[in-house]
């Protein structure tokens, strides 16, 4: 059991440029900053003694942190302090990527999405986060800004090992990339959890499917999870299984057998890994279905 203790004393700095944050994170030893955005998990984290920062850097104050742009080639760019509230309110995110709206309305309740971040969801680097499955279906990139300037790694490799990310130290996630989606492609999550809601995922498949509708068949396929191995990961052999196949009963078990097999879930007080399993292996063939379907309505449209 881990108690909540009062917060540890700590000096706080508010920001309001990016160039300032990255001015003081630039030189600082490795858990002497705590970026604090929402503060949904690192006030909790400081609260068990899992983090004890020197200086929690605020990233709310900071301008054009927390933008949802279009971009001229059709893609979005997402501030990293960008609220869920403000994802799931925003028309563009509904009307082209309504994969990421669909998995941001099934994190927490009301309040906690008024103040979660994505870049807190992203960066936090938990496996059962419920963003990042969404948005490594969607082909999402982060921008990871330090002294050096800003580079752009794919969510796919965002997370090397369980909680841990591609960042250096001195290096803040400033946004997330989304590519304009291929006509005829539509996605879905589907999360399975004890409670309707305020509860973590136990499972979480995201689909994410482009649809021929010459063929009747699935073109491509992006398959990613959430709490079915130490990190968030893409399910790449069971997406082969599936490419350039009909979604028929026999394909989309052939497809959620490969799916078990690559993934590694572990047991826990919330569930053993052979329930796991069995959620994986359901969930996927209802996630495949269900973005098949949303596809087939929209052929000349995006999510
Ligand atoms: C009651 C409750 C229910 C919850 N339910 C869910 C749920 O259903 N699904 C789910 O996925 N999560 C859930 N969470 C976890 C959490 O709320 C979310 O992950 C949230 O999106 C975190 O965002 P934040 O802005 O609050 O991050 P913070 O708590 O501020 O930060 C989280 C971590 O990310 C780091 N960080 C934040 N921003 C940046 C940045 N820009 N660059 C680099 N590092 C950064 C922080 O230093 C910290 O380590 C829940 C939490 C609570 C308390």
């Amino acid at each position: 059991m881990t108690y909540l203790r009062r917060l540890p004393k700590f000096a706080y700095a508010g920001p309001t440029t990016l160039s300032e944050v990255t001015a003081l994170v630039a030189d600082t030893a490795p858990g002497e900053i705590l970026l604090l955005a929402g503060g949904t998990d690192a006030i909790l984290q400081m609260r068990r003694r899992e983090r004890t920062p020197k200086t929690v850097v605020g990233l709310k104050g900071v301008a054009g942190l927390d933008g949802i742009a279009e971009e001229s080639d059709g893609g979005l760019t997402i501030g990293a302090t960008a609220t869920l509230a403000a994802l799931a309110a925003s028309p563009l995110v509904r009307r082209r990527f309504g994969l990421l709206a669909e998995a941001v309305l099934q994190i927490g309740g009301v309040e906690l999405r008024n103040v979660a971040t994505i870049g807190g969801n992203v960066a936090g680097a938990l496996p059962c986060a419920d963003l990042p499955p969404a948005l490594m279906t969607l082909g999402a990139k982060v921008k990871l800004a330090g002294p050096k300037g800003a580079r752009w790694v794919a969510l796919d490799e965002f997370f090397p090992e369980f909680s841990r990310t591609a960042a250096q130290p001195n290096e803040i996630l400033a946004a997330i990339g989304l590519p304009k989606p291929a006509p005829g492609s539509a996605g879905t999550y589907l999360k399975f959890h004890d409670r309707h809601s305020m509860d973590m995922t136990v499972v979480g498949v995201a689909a994410f499917v482009t649809w021929d509708a010459k063929k009747k068949a699935v073109a491509e396929v992006r398959l990613a999870y959430a709490n079915s191995a130490p990190t968030v990961m893409r399910a790449r052999q069971a997406e082969a299984v599936l490419k350039g196949q009909a979604p028929s009963d026999d394909a989309l078990a052939a497809c959620a057998e490969e799916a078990c097999k690559e993934t590694k879930p572990r047991t826990s007080w919330r569930a053993n890994g052979a329930y796991r399993l069995e959620l994986i292996r359901a969930l996927t063939k209802r996630a495949i279905r269900r973005a098949c379907e949303k596809a087939q309505a929209r052929p000349g449209d995006a999510p």
